[in-house]
């Protein structure tokens, strides 16, 4: 039996994260959000691309307006309005202003923009922003207050050209993609996403929409596991339920390292006499590298490599719904992210959190015990769920969203102590 943190680095080791232009494929911005980018990304424009506009006012220069106060008022000619979108078509010279809004580019010549606040109009007749043409009418302003280069977002000023912009392995969010966009990047090379079977193993399973029989139990856990394949990133097949037949496991198994990169077992792999995995594993010339895990629930845990180096990861699970789940969340979860070509941030992240009532364990495992995570005045707070925290107890493991961790060796985290707690659902 392994200490969690020993099968969480041999777990690390067996897996070879997506990293060449093999494993990529190319989709449209639209459709990247989530996915892991699998090229360094460099921009061919500098950001901003010329200087522009902070803000709505004039684009003056500055020593025309340096001595400028609400007592001497400076006075400029506007000779041309710029709204953003507009190319301007003439040099501001001495005396000269050009009426300019956010994001409009700055015009030759001027250097500072004055905001509209600190100035007057002369005249009533105020030019219309059109992205068309320069108005016709042109007036004076009065200039009360100016400061040197102010307003102006220059050229290159976030970003230079063929700077590296996005690294490979970045997991792209809105605002990457945001970059992506400006960028003008509108196929993106991301990594494809892992392709992970999942099957059942057991005589007593059946698919919810048959009726049950006397010892029969519905299949719950590839409904639970497909939704977290598919949450972490990759793609779940669903290969359904294979009965407690060597044979036929065998099989069904086989297939599963054909089609897939990751495979997911519940059931079967504990010490009873119809636990045929790790056997059939062997016989299929996997290697066998975790077979039991010091967690609670979880702790029958099979990790076994297979195909060409060792390529395709095999894990079995645990049949008791709460025990895969949790088996899942953490060990399955951090392999998956890795694999995907995310650079970082793929390994199980737990937060401190103060428990709000008392938690207990055995102290043999890492025993973890779910409830909620909530946000307090302080930070976090955890609330244990209330009813059995059985590992074969689904119904209150519903509406949790994190897993308490009791740290092998320790038997008792007093209400109001900090608490480790593993995040696996949205607070
Ligand atoms: P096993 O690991 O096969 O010994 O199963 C342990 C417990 O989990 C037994 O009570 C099984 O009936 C139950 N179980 C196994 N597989 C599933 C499943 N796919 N969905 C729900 N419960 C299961
Ligand atoms: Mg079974």
């Amino acid at each position: 039996m392994l200490p969690a943190a020993t099968a969480d680095q041999i777990i690390a080791d067996l897996v070879k994260p997506f990293s060449s232009a093999a494993q990529a494929e190319t989709v449209p911005l639209q459709q990247a959000a989530g996915r892991i980018l699998a090229e360094a990304i460099a921009g061919a424009q500098d950001i901003p691309q010329w200087d522009n506009s902070a803000m709505d006012g004039y684009a003056v220069r500055y020593a025309d307006v340096q001595s400028a106060s609400e007592a001497t008022p400076q006075l400029l000619q506007v000779v041309e309005t710029i709204p953003a979108g507009y190319r301007p078509q003439r040099a501001i010279a001495t005396g000269e202003a050009a009426r300019i809004f956010t994001g409009g580019m700055v015009p030759e010549g001027a250097d500072t923009i004055v905001i509209q606040e600190n100035v007057i109009q002369e005249n009533t007749a105020t030019p219309e922003a059109s992205a068309e043409a320069a108005p016709t009418e042109l007036n004076r302003v009065a200039v009360l207050a100016a400061e040197p280069s102010a307003f102006i977002r220059r050229q290159g000023a976030f970003y230079q050209a063929g700077q590296p912009l996005l690294a490979a392995g970045t997991l792209l969010g809105a605002p990457d993609i945001a970059v992506l966009a400006t960028a003008q990047c509108s196929a993106v090379p991301v990594y494809r996403q892992p392709r992970v079977a999942i099957l059942s193993t057991g005589n007593e399973l059946v698919t919810p929409d048959q009726p049950l029989q006397p010892g029969q139990i519905v299949d719950s856990n590839q409904y639970a596991l497909s939704a977290l394949v598919a949450a972490a990133g990759a793609v779940p097949l669903p290969l359904g339920i294979v009965p407690d037949d060597p044979a036929q496991l065998k099989r069904t198994i086989a297939q599963a390292l054909q089609q897939a990169d990751v495979v997911l077992s519940t059931g079967g792999v504990s010490v009873g006499d119809y636990d045929y995995v790790d056997r059939i594993l062997a016989e299929l010339g996997a290697k066998i590298h975790v077979r039991a895990v010091a967690v609670k629930p979880g702790k029958p845990l099979t990790v076994a490599t297979a195909g060409d180096q060792g390529s395709k990861l095999y894990f079995g699970l645990p049949g008791n719904p709460v025990s895969s789940l949790v088996g899942f969340w953490r060990f399955v979860q951090p392999a998956l992210r890795k694999l995907s070509g995310r650079s970082g941030g793929w390994g199980p992240t737990f937060l401190p959190a103060i428990a709000q009532e008392e938690l207990r364990a055995g102290g043999q495992r890492e025993t973890y015990l779910w409830g909620r995570l909530t946000v307090t005045a302080e930070g976090y707070g955890f609330h244990l769920a209330a009813g059995s925290h059985s590992s074969g107890n689904l119904v209150n493991l519903s509406q949790t969203n994190a897993l308490a961790r009791v740290s092998q060796g320790e038997t008792r985290v007093a209400a109001g102590q900090l608490v480790s707690v593993l995040k696996v659902g949205e607070i």
